[in-house]
């Protein structure tokens, strides 16, 4: 099967990154005045900075909300996208320019799902740093604009989302009953130098070992305990953690029991579980069938969803080998439209 051919559903790819180049100006303004942590030197030095053709493409194709996206999503078989602020979104950005990025953002993709609304959905950014103003963005976005969810581009100036000070902004998703898509960004401060060094603080690892702790951060405080109806959403399968869920559940009552760490507290549920209950995954950048199996296999097939990581893992190969995926009609169906349906209320 091409990716063109028409299969039995409609192929919804769930976390695909956008840019508005005014953004991407104040990206440029913080590289420039050489104050940015290292690992947003790395991230977006690289792409804003490098005249290769492999971030030039990446770059020319995120900031574009029309017929150039299309044109891609059609000629790889995409149905639909759900956009979001490519990472680090708000996050390295002061307070008010955070929440004036979030705000242009959340405007651009609600225009473009106005204009195509049977191709584009959408994402809320806010800026997490003044909560009573995210909430109020996340509300206008969702009530207003129609979009279906928040995104998250991990850390917050090296904070994560199980600080206290974030609670009222996923109450308030939980509340709007939209999830929240949790993203990676780099390694924040000193973290990541043994990461940059060796050349593997990016997509290549770096990104699922700080989104993987991000993730398990959020499950072991007790978030998921506190807020019952929150629904998180992360990528590339999970980052990693579903094929540790063993030693994680072991290692985690054995802690429990020791009381060897005061942030350690009893849960509701094994830590493993919370990924049955609060938590999907998504293909996004992993579109290898013996990972997605093994995914599926531990936190079941209705779960896992594709996305494409557009335009970073830009593929066209990749869909057809979706296609393939040896899993029945209705499961795959499932994979590629039904969850995300449900999930984001579609
Ligand atoms: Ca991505």
């Amino acid at each position: 099967m091409t990716p063109t051919a028409r299969p039995p559903y409609r192929r919804i790819a769930v976390e695909e990154a956008y840019a508005p180049a005014e953004v991407l100006d104040e990206y440029r303004k913080v590289l420039a005045s050489g104050e940015a942590d290292l690992g947003f030197v790395s991230l977006m030095g690289y792409f804003l900075g490098s005249d290769h053709p492999q971030p030039r493409g990446v770059i020319e194709r995120i900031t574009d909300l029309g017929e150039r996206r299309i044109a891609d999503m059609d000629a790889t078989g995409i149905d639909m996208q759900i956009l979001s602020l490519t990472s680090p979104g708000t996050q390295v950005l002061d307070v008010e320019t955070a929440k004036w990025a979030a705000q242009l953002a959340n405007d651009r993709i609600g225009e473009a799902v106005a204009a195509h609304p049977t191709r584009f959905a959408g994402l809320a950014a806010v800026g997490f740093e003044d909560a009573p103003s995210a909430i109020d963005e996340l509300d206008r976005a969702v009530t207003q604009l129609g979009l279906k969810g928040l995104i998250a581009n991990s850390h917050v100036k090296g904070q994560y989302l199980d600080h206290p000070r974030f609670f009222p902004i996923l109450e308030k998703a939980a509340d709007l009953g939209v999830p929240v898509y949790l993203h990676p960004q780099t390694l924040p401060g000193s973290a990541i130098r043994p990461w940059y060094e060796a050349g593997l603080d990016g997509a290549v690892w770096g990104f699922a070992a700080e989104t993987g702790l991000h993730l398990l951060r959020m499950i072991t405080s007790g978030l998921f305990d506190r807020l019952p109806n929150l629904k998180v959403v992360v990528g590339h399968l999970g980052e990693g953690v579903p094929y540790f869920l063993h030693r994680i559940d072991h290692m985690h009552a054995k802690q429990v029991a020791s009381g060897r760490y005061e942030a350690i507290k009893p849960l509701q549920q094994r830590p493993s579980e919370y990924l049955k209950t609060h938590i999907w995954l998504t293909t996004s950048g992993m579109p290898w069938e013996p990972a997605i199996s093994f995914a599926r296999s531990v936190v079941g097939a209705d779960r896992v969803m594709y996305a494409m990581d557009y335009p970073y893992q830009f593929v066209a190969d990749e869909v057809a080998d979706m296609d393939a995926l040896p899993y029945p009609d209705d499961e795959k169906r499932e994979f590629f439209e039904g969850i995300a349906t449900r999930v984001f209320g579609l």
